[in-house]
């Protein structure tokens, strides 16, 4: 968390709420979010108009007037809560700090004000990133990641690709699509969600998954990304699932019943990553125990 739908969300509030707006001034507190940056000071864009926010996997660039772009990554725990003039907020990302508490919070590292509308940044893990760059220079930035295709809305994401990228590897198939070169974005919830609907254990070796199975997988991909935008972000608090409409099925559901078959949703660690699974629907692979 944030996992791909979070930072689409992110994304579709940045561009309802800030696009078009001019950052009138901008205050970073923890120097070390701007990391990595071939332009190091924020203070660049005072000044510019937001034009645009675009995502590629996890991370959210945005464009700004006269050639200026950022790269955004939230990773663990990065938030984004904007406060309107009229004293109503739209707080999207990590749940802490409290969407309905006081901003800024003590996480609270980078603030931006446009006029009477301000942008906080907070991060109680303090492993996010900001990058201010050319934006000439995003594609070779982004580039850089070796993203795979995106897993949702794009033609890029085929199965027959899919299939070769999962052929490549001998590793467990969670740990496979947790791999952002194989799909870009898909992470911990979204990789359980799938593999539940596409009924494939996590423990299955990426290498041998059967054709049938890569027939289910793919689309079990972009129908468990698809959710999670539709409802801003799945809702997972203090390792409990907190479902909209049902959804996440099995991820933070330790005990509860699956959706399908009504067994005790089973909750193992693969590639030291808490994974959730139906063991009825999700058969065990022969000699892994
Ligand atoms: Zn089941």
């Amino acid at each position: 968390m944030p996992e791909l739908p979070e930072v689409e969300t992110i994304r579709r509030i940045v561009e309802r709420e800030l696009a078009g707006r001019t950052l009138s001034s901008v205050e970073l507190t923890l120097p070390k979010l701007v990391r990595d940056s071939p332009l190091p000071d924020l203070e660049l864009l005072v000044g510019r108009t937001l034009l645009a926010a675009d995502r590629r996997a996890k991370v959210l660039v945005t464009h700004w007037s006269e050639g200026l772009s950022v790269l955004t990554h939230f990773k663990l725990a990065g938030q984004l809560a904007v406060l309107r003039p009229d004293g109503t907020r739209i707080v999207a990302g990590h749940p802490v700090p409290d969407p309905e508490g006081p901003f800024p919070h003590k996480a609270t590292h980078l603030t931006m004000w446009f006029d009477e509308t301000v942008a906080y940044y907070s991060d109680i893990r303090q492993f996010g990133w900001w990058r201010l760059m050319p934006s000439d220079d995003v594609d070779d930035a982004l580039a850089a990641f070796r993203f795979g295709p995106e897993g949702t809305g794009t033609a890029g994401f085929n199965r027959d690709d899919l299939a070769g990228r999962l052929q490549r590897r001998r590793i467990a198939v969670k740990q496979a699509l947790l791999d952002q070169r194989v799909v870009a974005g898909l992470g911990n919830i979204y990789v359980d969600e799938a593999l539940h609907r596409a009924r494939i254990h996590p423990r299955r070796s990426a290498n041998d998954l059967n054709p049938d199975e890569i027939d289910r997988l793919h689309p079990a991909i972009g129908w468990a990304l698809d959710r999670g935008i539709e409802q801003g972000g799945a809702a997972i608090r203090r390792g409990k699932a907190y479902p909209r409409d049902g959804f996440p099925t099995v991820h933070a559901r330790k005990d509860e019943p699956c959706t399908t078959c009504g067994s005790a949703i089973v909750k193992i660690t693969v590639g030291g990553r808490g994974t959730y699974y139906c063991p009825v629907c999700q058969p065990e692979p022969a000699g892994v125990s």
